[in-house]
Parts: structure tokens; C-alpha cells; sequence
């Protein structure tokens, strides 16, 4: 029913777009100029002034062609780095980058499915509720986009983010909240040679606190992680200041708060017994969420998977998305997994048929007629 050719060339002129997070500027032109075409009325929100980017998240909105509650459908604009000067290309069953780059297909399958998916819908004249959808900048940097946009201009209460590596069929239900911290360890400089008895090491600290730290997997459900510690100084004088960066995530977020309870108590007691004192700034980053099978979402997701041939799996992610916003201001939002691979590595790939399926999957759960249908 697709235009594969269609599909496999919109796919990869998209792949082929610089859009690294808050440069999204000509991603976000294309696009829009694509949706327009398809007789989307399409806007730009002033969120990419905010955030230091050079474009908005895009809202864009279809009437129906028959009556029905609104859908959403949610992509992003931008993807990780180096996903500058990608060069994607069709090798064998998979379309890959050149390896020097991520493909992005992680979030352009999703745009590509999306407006592929539109555009049958139209040509055929398959009947269709009103249609709203959010593209998001920035989303790679721990959702910020999404995180400033106004949900209240949206009228959809059911939505489906196309992001999430997995086989197409596969539903997230449940994903993580994360919060991010900050640890500056204070110390107290002397001359290493001379006289270190007068000083105290941030870097001693912070080493003995991360190796008491429980990190990585906590429990089932539960991650934590150190990704950046940094101080530097000459080897001749004790270091007074040395800063880590982490994240703690869990599908429980009583057990987020345990686990930065647990590694602030490791930190400021490392701290004191190394003669100095640690400061530290938790960020949240966004909330977890858990929705039930039989949700309007995950149902229609459901049957419409279904109905193209491929088997359902309703399961948890580890990681964040747009989702976890919509969800928090209640639009019951679930997350399609788009069949691409590897993503945010530069082994990144995506099978065709994954990319065909997908596409087929969005105009199944569009025309499939809502609950209140049946
Ligand atoms: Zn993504």
C-alpha cells in the first residue's frame, strides 16, 4: 500500500540532514515544507530562543476526514553526536552510515514512517481522525525541548512517540525518571612536596567515594552512573576542587530517591573524612510513567500491530522520552518501537523492511476506529 521507493529516499534525505540537538534549523524546514505539502497548517514554538538553539519545536495539525478523537503522533528533530555530514546508504537489507557518523535513524525512521504514512492516508482516501503532531528539538539533551513545550495547545488525549529502538510491534508502556547530579569536591591546596600534610585532595575524595558507590545496574529496575569527573592542576600541588557528573534512573521513583540519598551520604562522608566538603546539585530531568495494557493508546497500537502481521509486546525502556512529558501533564501517551539498531553508535542501522513496517503501522493505527467505535 506504501511507496517503498518514496519512503526509502524521504528516509534518507532526512538521514542526510544536519541536525545535531539545538541546530535543528534545516531539519526543521524541510519538514515543515514536507507537512505542509501533505495540508498539515504547521507552527513554530519560541522554545529554540530559550534553550539557545536555532529553532522550535513544530506543532502540526490535519483535520480529520471523518470524525473521531485527535491523535498525536511525536518524532525529534535532532539527533546525537556526530550526526553531521551523515552518509547514509542502502547496504543490502539495511540502510547505514558511512561509520563515521550515528545514521539518525533514531529520530528520522519516525519522520520518515510519519510522513510516508500521511501521505498513503491521503492518496488512497483512507477515512482519518483529526491528526496533531509534535516535533521536538533538543530531545537528545535530556528531552529540554519537549520539557518547555506548552501541552496545553494540544487536544489529542491519546499519543504515540515513534522512538525507541526494538522491533516495530513492540509497545513501551513504562519508562524510567531521571534525575542528573552535580558533585564539586572542595579541598584545600598545599605543595604536594613540601608540606601535603596542610593540604586535602578533592580528587582523593571523590576517588574514594565513587569506589564505594554501588553504580550501573542497581536492581531490575534501577541504574546509576558517574559519567564525567574533572579536575587538573600541576602534579606539585594537592588539587582543592574536583567535579563529577551523574545520573541516577528508575522505573520506581521511590528508589531514585533512595539511590541519591545513598550516593550523597557515600560522597559527604568521603568528603569529611578526607578533610574537606562536597557540594552537590540534583537535577531532575523528567518522570517516570506506567500505563496499563488496556490504555487507549496501547490498545490501538496493539491491534493495529496486529493487523499488519507482527507480533505485540508490551514492554518497559530504560531510557526517557518525549513520552515521559506528554504522560506527566496526563496525555496517555505509548512509545513505537521503529526497528532501527545501534542506535546513538555509528554502527547504527535500520533494516527496510523495519522502516516499511513501521510505516504500515502508523496508517493502520490511524485508520484502526477508536474504542468507542466498537
Ligand atoms: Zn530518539
Amino acid at each position: 500500500m506504501i511507496n517503498r521507493e518514496r519512503l526509502f529516499a524521504t528516509f534518507m534525505e532526512l538521514c542526510s540532514i544536519d541536525s545535531e540537538p539545538t541546530r535543528e534549523r534545516q531539519m526543521a524546514d524541510n519538514v515543515r515544507e514536507r507537512l505542509e505539502k501533505l495540508g498539515f497548517s504547521v507552527s513554530e514554538d519560541g522554545v529554540g530562543d530559550m534553550i539557545g538553539g536555532n529553532a522550535g519545536n513544530l506543532v502540526a495539525r490535519l483535520d480529520g476526514s471523518e470524525a473521531g478523537a485527535p491523535l498525536l503522533f511525536s518524532c525529534h528533530l535532532d539527533r546525537v553526536v556526530p550526526g553531521v555530514g551523515v552518509k547514509p546508504r542502502i547496504e543490502g537489507d539495511f540502510i547505514v552510515s558511512d561509520g563515521t557518523t550515528v545514521l539518525g535513524a533514531d529520530d528520522a525512521a519516525g519522520l520518515a514512517a510519519l510522513l510516508e504514512g500521511v501521505a498513503t492516508l491521503r492518496e488512497r482516501g483512507i477515512p482519518h481522525p483529526p491528526l496533531e503532531i509534535v516535533l521536538s528539538v533538543a530531545e537528545e539533551l535530556a528531552l529540554v525541548g519537549s520539557r518547555h513545550f506548552d501541552s496545553g495547545q494540544l487536544t489529542a488525549r491519546s499519543g504515540f512517540v515513534l522512538d525507541a529502538a526494538g522491533k516495530v510491534g513492540e509497545i513501551v508502556i513504562q519508562a524510567p525518571e531521571q534525575q542528573k547530579f552535580k558533585a564539586v569536591f572542595h579541598g584545600r591546596s598545599a605543595h604536594a612536596g613540601f608540606d601535603p600534610e596542610q593540604g586535602a585532595s578533592a580528587i582523593q575524595m571523590a576517588g574514594v567515594a565513587i569506589s564505594r558507590m554501588q553504580l550501573l545496574r542497581i536492581d531490575p529496575e534501577t541504574t546509576a552512573n558517574i559519567g564525567s569527573i574533572s579536575a587538573s592542576g600541576p602534579t606539585n600541588i594537592v588539587p582543592e576542587r574536583c567535579e563529577l557528573l551523574g545520573e541516577v534512573r528508575s522505573l520506581d521513583p521511590e528508589k531514585v530517591r533512595i539511590q541519591l540519598d545513598a550516593l550523597t551520604g557515600t560522597m559527604e562522608s568521603a568528603a569529611a573524612e578526607y578533610g574537606g566538603s562536597v557540594e552537590i546539585a540534583v537535577m531532575p530531568c523528567y518522570p517516570s510513567y506506567k500505563l496499563a495494557e488496556d490504555t487507549e493508546p496501547a490498545r490501538r497500537a496493539a491491534r493495529a500491530a496486529l493487523r499488519i502481521g507482527v507480533p505485540v509486546l508490551f514492554r518497559p525502556s530504560g531510557g526517557g522520552s518525549d513520552a515521559n512529558i506528554f504522560n506527566s501533564r496526563g496525555l496517555q501517551t505509548v512509545v513505537l518501537c521503529c526497528g532501527y539498531e545501534q542506535a546513538h553508535t555509528s554502527g547504527e542501522r535500520i533494516p527496510l523492511e523495519q522502516l516499511e513496517l513501521l510505516t504500515e503501522w502508523v496508517v493502520a493505527i490511524v485508520s484502526e476506529g477508536s474504542d468507542k467505535n466498537r
